[in-house]
Formats: structure tokens, sequence, C-alpha cells
């Protein structure tokens, strides 16, 4: 079934493992490169795209604090772990020849711009990439909720979440190849159900603001183009079930 109504301006979600490849820490260079020239294509074609991408390739805050490690500071540590990715995904895509700029939830100035809204949105008009970097900027939430909190205020027409697999399925397709794949989702399913989609912050969020949400592997080739042509690619989750 295709959309009639792509989307133009999207908010796309990386997790930070999402650019660890086969290692278990830091970035690839040859994931990096690949997703970037996805994000270029897209951006070609016309496509807005502001990206979140997590810091999990680098450092989580709540693994630390298990360990007695003050919970606010090693949230901050994960923030910035944030900004390295994002920096590292803006210098990738100025080698594709696409505009980026890296904008942070907190104040680092002589490193990237500071987030506002307008800034973002400005940027995005003028054809720039947006690395919005630094989460929320608060401790004890995640990537995915920053995800969802800028997709609604810059005004996104989809929010993206990119995992390994082709959408949501009943359980962890991999360990469980007869699983059921969903096409589309409600916001209360997932919630309900405990899908895996993203943290129930994030998809609270998404449900409150009707932003619809998008969840499918960014590493099959074109996936973001298709999107944008209206194709069906991945799990829907909107307020309707299917
Ligand atoms: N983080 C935070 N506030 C935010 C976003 C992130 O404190 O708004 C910290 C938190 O410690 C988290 C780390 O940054 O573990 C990395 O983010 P996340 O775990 O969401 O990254 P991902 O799983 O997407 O790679």
């Amino acid at each position: 079934m295709s959309d009639p109504h792509p989307p133009r301006r999207i908010l796309l979600k990386l997790s930070g493992e999402a650019l660890m490849g086969a290692g278990d820490f830091g970035i690839d260079p040859e994931v990096l490169g690949r997703v970037a020239g996805e994000i270029a294509g897209a951006v070609r074609e016309g496509m807005q795209i502001g990206v979140v991408i997590g810091g999990g390739n680098i450092f989580r805050g709540a693994g630390l604090a298990g360990g007695g490690f003050d919970r606010v500071r090693g949230d901050q540590i994960g923030m910035l772990a944030t900004v390295m990715n994002a920096l590292a995904m803006q210098d990738r895509l100025l080698r594709e020849g696409i505009e980026a700029r890296t904008l942070s939830a907190f104040r680092i100035d002589t490193v990237c711009e500071h987030y506002s809204r307008d800034r973002a949105v400005a940027h995005l008009e003028a054809g720039r990439v947006v690395l919005l970097s630094g989460g929320t900027g608060n401790p004890f939430f995640t990537t995915d909720s920053a995800a969802s909190l800028r997709a609604i205020e810059i005004g996104a027409d989809l929010m993206i979440k990119a995992t390994k697999v082709d959408g949501v399925y009943s359980a962890d397709p991999v360990k469980h190849p007869d699983a059921t794949f969903y096409p589309r989702l409600s916001y209360d399913r997932v919630l309900a159900e405990g899908l895996g989609v993203m943290d129930a912050t994030g998809v609270v969020l998404c449900k409150e603001q009707g932003m619809p949400l998008r969840v499918m592997n960014i590493n099959e080739p074109g996936a973001l183009q298709r999107v944008m042509r209206g194709e069906s690619v991945g799990t829907l989750v909107t307020g309707d079930d299917a």
C-alpha cells in the first residue's frame, strides 16, 4: 500500500550501535559511509533530513551507574558521546557533497552550533542535513525520546527509527524465525504489548502529538528513497491498528 502523502521532512533516529558494524565499540568507517550515502541519496531527491544519533557505541550512563558511578555525571558523558557520533556523520556527509550542521542541546560553541528549533528548521529549508546531538540535554532520558521531541519540534512529516531488522515482529526474528511481521501497528498496541520499537517515553510523545513513526532497516539500499516515494517500508506506527 503506498502513502498518498509521502513525507518531505523526516527525523531519522540511528542508535550509536548502528554505527559500530561488526565491532563492539566506536565507529566503523565503512558503516558510517554506507549510512551517509543513504542519507545523501534521499537529500539529493529533495528530502529534508534531521538526524538524531545515540551514543551507545561509546558510552551509556546507566551502565556506569550500576557500578556506583553518579548517574547524572554518567548521562552527561553519554550525551557528549552523541556529539562525537554526530560530528563523525557531519564530516562523512560533507565528503558525500552534502551540507550538514551539528546542533547540540547544550552549549559547546567552539565545536558546533547550539540547538534551537528555528535554527534547525532554517538549515533544513536551506537543504542542509541537521545532526541534532546532545540528546534532550537532560539526564535520565534517552536519544529515542530526544528523537521524538525533535521530530515534533521541527514539524517532521515522519519519524524513522532505524533498526537492524525490517520492522516490528511479534518476537525477535533472529531468535524466532516464525515470528509474525507487523506492517502496521498502533501506539497503544506497541505500548501495551511492550513491542521493542523504542523507549516508551518516546512512543508516548509520538502518540500525544500524532507523530507517525516508521521502524525500518536503514541498511537496505535505497530504503529512504522508497519511503520518500510513498512506498510502505518496514512497520508504520500510528494512531490506528492495521
Ligand atoms: N543521554 C541522556 N539524555 C538524553 C539522551 C541521552 O542522558 O536525552 C545519555 C544516556 O546516558 C544514554 C547515552 O546518553 O545512555 C547514550 O544515548 P542512548 O543510550 O539513547 O544511545 P543509543 O542506545 O541510541 O545508542
